[in-house]
């Protein structure tokens, strides 16, 4: 998060599926659906935009779930009480509107199941998670501007393809990629996450202000997992990577005594969200360990060069040599490359002159 965070080329088409998956929860809820009203001709417009989403959503409906169809799960859904669809309802529109819950005074986050029947809920978070599950990966019925087509919409892939295109800090076609949250290697495995986790909020499965591509060190248990991003259903002590970016505030505290890196804010209004996202992440504890295991390579390297010129009947390394490895090391950090903010406040921070000696004292190579 020390960097922008952007939306990508493809993102209109999240926001529009996301409209899509509104429209249709909407209508499901809506008291005059019934099970009857699930077909074809009942799917076009206007109950859907277009007679391509409408097409797109009868086809991805026959697909079956964990042995269920989906349309036979949207028809319960269509059969819900009307209490419950009111309570859905609410639930639909409150959650639609996550961007209100980064502005001034916004209204009650739902942090509980809205659905009194857990039959249902399960059938709701069924369909609704498949948009991203099975619709995504096999391709939304839109262009990446988010204009409706029948065919060769935008895919999982694509979206993981533009996100790590969009995000690269090298234009070299091998430069190793960075996790937008961690500064760490993006590895070769990354996740595709959810900010607000889709198992408790299905209706950002699709979402173009919920998706990223992090590192699966970031998003895996016990990091960040199906932990929630909010402090009971209050975002106001959290960073959002697009709707309240740490970018510009985020900063690493360096701690010489304890030899230790600790995540912090510029601002001090910003110190709580720091916390939040220093325990969603364990942040701390992993930019420490990479501190370590920097200022330890380097100590091994200058050991190893000392202990040749020995062997080679040389003069061991000055203090002003030492000196100058250092400078160098400081001045060949690549802001490109993963960890670069962490390796950054290790070289300023041995730079420091009380630092620099007790640092050359533990290497204890000085002549
Ligand atoms: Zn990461």
């Amino acid at each position: 998060m020390f960097k922008t965070i952007h939306r990508v080329e493809c993102s209109p088409a999240l926001a529009a599926c996301q409209q899509l998956i509104r429209t249709f929860s909407l209508w499901l809820c809506n008291p005059a659906t019934t099970p009857a009203s699930l077909t074809q001709p009942g799917l076009q417009p206007p109950v859907l935009p277009s007679a391509i989403e409408a097409d797109w959503l009868w086809t991805f409906l026959q697909r079956v779930d964990a042995g269920r169809q989906l349309l036979d799960l949207a028809r319960e859904l269509a059969a819900m009480p009307n209490t419950e669809k009111a309570a859905l309802t609410s639930w639909v529109q409150s959650v639609s509107d996550l961007a209100a819950q980064f502005k001034p005074a916004p209204a009650a986050w739902p942090i509980d199941c809205p659905l009194a029947i857990g039959a249902n809920w399960s059938a709701f978070r069924t369909v609704i998670e498949a948009f991203y599950e099975k619709g995504f990966r096999s391709g939304l019925p839109y262009l990446p501007n988010g204009t409706p087509v029948a065919a060769g919409g935008v895919t999982y892939a694509d979206f993981v393809r533009a996100f790590r295109s969009a995000h690269s800090r090298s234009n070299a076609p091998h430069a190793r990629q960075v996790c937008i949250l961690c500064s760490g290697p993006l590895g070769d495995t990354p996740h595709v996450d959810h900010w607000v986790t889709k198992s408790a909020f299905p209706l950002l499965s699709v979402c173009q202000d919920n998706l990223t591509v992090i590192c699966s060190t970031c998003n895996e248990a016990p990091n960040k997992g199906d932990k929630p991003v909010h402090s009971a259903g209050n975002f106001s002590n959290w960073f959002h990577p697009y709707l309240r970016p740490a970018h510009g505030t985020l900063q690493l505290v360096y701690d010489a005594h304890a030899v230790a890196v600790r995540c912090s804010s510029v601002e001090v209004a910003d110190h709580p969200k720091a916390a939040n996202l220093n325990k969603l992440l364990d942040l701390d504890a992993r930019w420490t360990r990479e501190l370590k295991a920097e200022y330890e390579k380097h100590q091994e390297i200058l050991r190893r060069r000392e202990a040749w010129r020995v062997s080679n009947a040389q003069v061991g390394h000055t203090l002003t040599e030492l000196n100058a490895y250092i400078q160098q090391w400081a001045d060949d950090l690549l802001p490109s490359e993963p960890y670069h903010e962490v390796h950054a406040t290790l070289a300023q921070a041995v730079l420091e002159p009380s630092r620099m000696e007790a640092w050359l004292e533990e290497l204890a190579i000085v002549q």
